[in-house]
């Protein structure tokens, strides 16, 4: 079978321990498994995503020994490929338009589908929602770590598709690149665990195939939270001293259990101990790895 992984970061900043743990377990996958792996950087929201993150994101990962394939993929230049899928889904009344504002609905949990057999507010601007209730509903799929998953999206709402403001949502990207791309394997963390079955439904509405999908633990701090740029976790270092125990830091919190003798060894070392001895089933199936 062939392989083709990726790592798809959102640069709203540089990358910390919790994204290299990541970026890591995504390339050591495809690397054990003689495949391809691809960097996609994830830039529909320009607000977010300050001007030199991405540079510096690919400079981590060079230094970390994280090598990609090929040209980089920004989500930036790609609009034409979303719009013809937004045109497909709008088409087959999979996605329709909305005006409704969050604060009409939040007391629900989630947005609860008014806008399906026409705009409520046809007169403010309209985003567009995918329609949950069209199935497959359960979604049932198998991830590798944690077995059999079963999760039904309209509980969790018509997601956004399109922005009112015009941007592209990310459940849309991530699924017309994953399949542009040709991923065969998804490999992330678990806090996008619960995105997948909005994920699965378009891919299905698209007439994509579906990828093998492994969720990775979360590394949280010692505050209880996930590392995130959020809670300030600091950014990867550049420095081959800092980077190598580093690199075997991120190793163990993937429960790859690296000998100690490699804690001082060159990146390119430590990679090729762990692309031969790489198992995803060693990690313990839970959302949080806490930090050791
Ligand atoms: N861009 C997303 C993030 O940084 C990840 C997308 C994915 O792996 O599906 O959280």
């Amino acid at each position: 079978m062939p392989y083709v992984g990726r790592f798809a970061p959102t640069p709203s900043g540089p990358l910390h321990l919790g994204s290299l743990v990541a970026a890591l377990g995504s390339w050591l996958d495809a690397r054990a498994a003689g495949g391809r792996w691809l960097l996609r950087i994830e830039d529909i929201d320009p607000p977010r995503c300050p001007p030199q993150a991405a540079a510096t994101i690919q400079r981590q990962l060079e230094v970390f020994g994280l090598t990609w394939d090929g040209e980089v993929c920004f989500q930036h230049q790609r609009d034409d490929a979303y719009q013809a899928a937004l045109d497909h889904l709008a088409t087959t009344a999979r996605v329709y338009p909305c005006g409704c504002s969050r604060k009409e609905w939040q007391h629900l949990g989630h947005y609860p589908g008014w806008c399906r057999e026409g705009p409520r507010h046809p007169e403010r601007p309209q985003a567009w929602r995918l329609r949950t209730d069209i199935g497959p509903n359960p979604v049932i799929w198998q991830d590798r770590l944690f077995g059999t998953q079963r999760l039904d999206p309209t509980t969790q709402g018509d997601v956004v598709v399109k922005r009112k403001d015009g941007l592209w949502a990310y459940q849309l990207a991530v699924v017309v690149d994953d399949a542009a791309q040709g991923i065969t394997d998804v490999v992330r963390g678990y806090d996008l665990l619960d995105n997948t079955p909005w994920q699965r439904q378009l891919q299905q509405a698209l007439d994509y195939p579906e990828p093998r999908y492994l969720h990775l633990p979360l590394i949280r701090g010692d505050d209880g939270q996930k590392l995130s740029k959020q809670n300030l976790a600091p950014p990867l270092p550049l420095d081959d001293a800092t980077v190598r125990p580093l690199l075997h830091r991120a190793l163990t919190l993937l429960d790859q259990r690296p000998p100690a003798a490699l804690h001082q060894a060159p990146v390119a070392t430590q990679l090729a101990w762990a692309v031969d001895a790489w198992s995803p089933l060693a990690l313990t199936p839970r959302a949080y790895r806490d930090l050791t």
